[in-house]
């Protein structure tokens, strides 16, 4: 079973009376434990496939399978349901809260978590986290009082602390030098390989994408190469070309 399968989604933005066709047909599969980087040029709806993906927004036409189920109708309430069990988000400018230590920004959004915590509990989560990316001891520090690559670090320990089967990062080394691009990018890697989680990652640098498994590549809102996995890629027989579904 895919985790993510997109059939033939479209997306308009009404802009006044101007509509603007941003996603013109997209189909996909994404299966679970992949790591998957998204490809294409400024403006061609690689954030915009994004934001559908990780339930912010809804596709304008077509279906949205994610786990077994159609999610393309759901209310903006039911949306943000399936995001906060199942979606982690990494920006490129990390979206951390200022004047907010690292700590508290990995606890934020346990606020939303789908069974209540104690406090206790959400510290002691959000601390393991934090260790975790290699900030135990930066765990009081404010964005302001930590470099690109330790925010990003801590932007991951919070996409992370809701355990969520998916991890959605939009050009997340775009900020970052090249030797915490590579960083960064293993720790995507090792997430992936260790624990299963899949990955999709928007980048525009082919040194980027070179840490996936496969290539999605967009163009003007159409898929233009790497729609599915090449056959086997989860280890399962491939159906033989032509073999009736
Ligand atoms: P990319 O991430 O590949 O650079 P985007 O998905 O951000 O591309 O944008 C694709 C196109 O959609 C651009 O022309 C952009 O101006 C437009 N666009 C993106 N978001 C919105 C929005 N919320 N409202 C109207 N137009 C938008
Ligand atoms: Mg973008």
């Amino acid at each position: 079973m895919e985790l993510i399968e997109l059939r033939d989604i479209c997306k308009t933005y009404h802009l006044g009376e101007v509509d603007l066709p941003v996603l013109k047909g997209i189909s996909l599969r994404v299966a679970r434990g992949e790591l998957v980087a998204l490809m294409g040029a400024s403006g061609s709806g690689k954030s915009t496939l994004m934001h559908l993906l990780g339930c912010l927004d809804h596709p304008s036409s077509g279906e949205y399978w994610l786990d077994g189920r159609e999610i393309s109708g759901l209310s903006a309430t039911e949306r943000a349901r399936v995001r906060n069990r199942t979606i982690g988000f990494i920006f490129q400018s990390f979206n951390l809260l200022a004047r907010t230590s690292a700590l508290e920004n990995v606890m934020m959004p346990l606020s939303y978590a789908a069974e209540p915590l104690t406090d206790r509990q959400m510290k002691e989560r959000a601390t393991g986290l934090l260790k975790r990316v290699g900030l135990a001891d930066r765990m009081d520090h404010q964005p302001s009082q930590l470099s690109g690559g330790q925010q990003q670090r801590v932007a991951i320990a919070r996409s992370l602390v809701n355990t969520p089967q998916i991890l959605l990062a939009d050009e997340p080394t775009g900020n970052l030098d090249s030797r915490t691009s590579e960083e960064i990018l293993r720790m995507f890697q090792d997430l992936n390989l260790r624990e299963g989680l899949t990955v999709i990652l928007v980048t525009h640098d082919p040194e980027v994408a070179r840490h996936a498994q496969r290539i999605i590549r967009i163009k003007d809102g159409l898929i233009e190469d790497g729609a599915t996995a090449p056959a086997g890629a989860d280890g399962r027989a491939a159906a033989p070309a032509g073999d009736p579904a």
